[in-house]
């Protein structure tokens, strides 16, 4: 193994040697009826923004957004927002 790997489990529970990775910071997403609206964060009811919790160009750093807002909306939501980050990192 490489300095600056570490390893994990792969799928398939074999051991994996893996570099990390860093997430720059980003922006939540803001789906277009919130942005005409001029809301500031990601709101979690809004059906434009769930879907672009499900879009696939949605990116980690943007997950990583909607959930620095801790606000009752995304605790309540936090274990779908962290099963997109995962379905990502492993990409299924
Ligand atoms: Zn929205």
């Amino acid at each position: 193994m490489e300095m600056g790997e570490i390893a994990g489990n792969g799928v398939d529970g074999v051991n994996v040697p893996r570099k990390p990775v860093v997430h720059p910071p980003a922006d939540g997403p803001l789906c277009a009826a919130c942005r005409k609206l001029d809301k500031s964060f990601f709101d979690v009811r809004c059906a434009g923004c769930q879907l672009l919790l499900y879009d696939e160009a949605t990116t980690i750093s943007e997950l990583f957004a909607i959930l620095r807002q801790w606000i009752p909306q995304t605790q309540q939501n936090v274990l779908i927002i962290i099963e997109h980050v995962r379905l990502i990192i492993f990409n299924f």
